[in-house]
């Protein structure tokens, strides 16, 4: 994959996983490409959901389906959580 390609901090230039220093201008410290932040884009998308399953909560609020409402209820709690743990995970990695 491209994008998992390893590039010289000097000068841009691909390098292979196994050079241990760049071919093109001889730099030895090979940046390695940053994993996307996963813990981020999973905090992004709870948060989203959460925000989602809220508006749902509200909406089932003022209908008559007391079955949604519960179940809206339920779901945003269960996000509420898994969202703080999420943010506390983030959190203590900086
Ligand atoms: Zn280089």
């Amino acid at each position: 994959m491209p994008g998992l390609m390893q590039r010289c901090k000097q000068c841009e230039s691909p390098l292979a996983k196994t050079d241990a220093a760049c071919v093109n201008c001889g730099e030895s410290a090979v940046v390695v490409m940053a994993k996307p932040d996963f813990k981020k884009r999973f905090g992004k998308l709870v948060t989203v959901l959460f925000i989602l399953s809220a508006v749902l909560t509200v909406v089932a609020l003022f209908t008559s389906y007391v079955g949604s409402f519960v179940t809206c209820l339920a779901t945003t709690i269960v996000l509420l959580m898994v969202k703080k743990s999420a943010d506390e995970m983030s959190s203590s990695e900086q």
